[in-house]
């Protein structure tokens, strides 16, 4: 079924969906094109314009903020100014022997806001490939130290961290996005994910699960990797920030690193700046991305201890032998800056409890609706899980039809609006979301 409404084949929208189609892959996307797609003209503010109507609709409220990612909403005058500004002077310059303004502040500015003892800041293109490089950190920590044999990762099912090699072995093993490659993947060490929700203390149970499993595997045990607070791609889950603290514990007690994965949950998406924060703890190494340019580019950044840092560079080999070709791209790096000035500069957690309460007050009748199992909400994340798989089409197009952008998957229909969405269009978004539930 098209998404677009009928369109005249000889249309300027009706060509680019043909070449889409056939030329063009999307995420998690079948080759030749059979997703449906909707062509997108211009994004502002928490719209979308779309180049040809969608049951009815010609704009869509951005209830996805482009994958957690554009929380100031799209053609904000601060960040497009960065970027133009920025622009003129230099897009791109090569980050080996040379350096410049907008990558050395950003990653002061980094180390100034995430949690104190984080010193090193690694800046890479791509989230997957900030895990990547939080991985290689670890393993190459203790190769320097002489302990070779400490080469695996422990993680909890139910996890997601992205879709280059390492990342996805210690994504959920179990009908999770790469179960196809299991058997050809690093061997990691799986704990069940964390039980209960965000208000539910640590489970003891579950507490003697996970101290069995980091004693047994202590030896070979470079890190543990986790996304904090919320597993997002993998089930949409919410945990116990005491989950966090447990977890630290049990890395200093049997010389663990502790990765947190913060590229979701960073930069006040759960209500804290960072979701290490709802812990009061430091990760040895964080890894950030989407929201850190405002979804503007693509950046991420891989943060370390001192005590990481310091221990690779004892090492044999003592860099740390990683370099994108756009690392510290100048432009993304401007943003970013730009961007975390923005959301400081801004009463983000007042936005941020705005908009949670807006998605319990408007999400809660979707609790009646036959085959929903669970709702719940965590600062500006709402989520209306299933009983059974979403008919991803019937969904979208419920959405689509109220005027929003939803991208349900699994047996999920979840939102993540940017943070400038007014209550208005937050009640249209928690419509749009019951009525993907009742045709989904
Ligand atoms: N980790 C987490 C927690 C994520 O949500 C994602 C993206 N969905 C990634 C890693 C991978 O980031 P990217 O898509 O930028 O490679």
């Amino acid at each position: 079924f098209p998404l677009h409404d009928p369109l005249d084949p000889a249309s300027d929208t009706a060509d680019l969906l043909a070449l889409d189609r056939q030329h063009v892959w999307h995420p998690y996307g079948p080759m030749p094109g059979r997703q449906e797609t909707l062509v997108v003209s211009s994004a502002s503010g928490v719209r979308l314009r779309l180049a040809s109507p969608a049951q009815g609709r010609e704009e869509l409220v951005d209830g996805m903020s482009s994958w957690w990612s554009a929380i100031h909403g799209y053609n904000h005058p601060v960040l497009n100014e960065a970027a133009t500004s920025q622009l003129g002077r230099m897009s791109h310059v090569m980050f080996g022997g040379l350096t410049h303004e907008p990558a050395v502040r950003l990653a002061a500015r980094l180390v100034e806001i995430t949690p104190a003892g984080l010193e090193h800041v690694f800046l890479s293109d791509s989230g997957s490939v900030s895990v990547e490089v939080a991985v290689k950190m670890c393993l190459q920590y203790w190769r320097s130290l002489g302990r070779t044999g400490k080469t695996r990762l422990l993680t909890w099912r139910g996890g997601y961290h992205g879709d280059t090699w390492q990342p996805m072995a210690v994504c959920d093993p179990d009908g999770g996005m790469h179960e196809l490659w299991q058997g050809h993947l690093p061997r990691q060490v799986f704990a069940d994910a964390p039980p209960g929700d965000f208000d539910t203390p640590v489970d003891p149970v579950y507490a003697d699960h996970l101290r069995s499993l980091v004693a047994a595997h202590a030896d070979e045990l470079a890190a543990v990797i986790v996304e904090p607070v919320v597993q997002g791609a993998g089930g949409m889950r919410f945990h116990h920030p005491g989950y966090l603290r447990l977890l630290r514990e049990l890395c200093d007690e049997y010389g663990v690193l502790l990765i947190l994965d913060e590229i979701a949950t960073g930069f006040g998406r759960t209500g804290a700046l960072f979701a290490a924060d709802h812990a009061g703890i430091t990760p040895d190494v964080m890894c950030l991305g989407k929201s850190l340019t405002g979804g503007y580019l693509t950046l991420a950044a891989t943060l370390c201890t001192e005590r990481v840092a310091d221990g690779i560079s004892q090492g044999e080999v003592p860099v740390l032998a990683h370099g994108p070709t756009f690392m510290g791209n100048p432009l993304a790096t401007a943003v970013a800056l730009a961007s975390i000035d923005l959301l400081l500069g801004r009463d983000w957690t007042g936005e941020v409890k705005r908009i949670e309460a807006g998605l319990r007050e408007g999400l809660a009748e979707a609790s009646s609706v036959p085959g929903v199992k669970d709702v719940r909400v965590l600062g500006a994340i709402g989520v209306i899980q299933l009983d059974h798989p979403v008919d991803v089409w019937a969904a979208t197009r419920a959405a689509v039809r109220e005027g929003v952008w939803l991208r349900p998957f699994r047996d999920l229909i979840y939102t993540m609006p940017p943070f400038v969405t007014g209550d208005a269009d937050v009640a249209r978004i928690c419509r749009a979301a019951v009525a993907a539930a009742q045709e989904g």
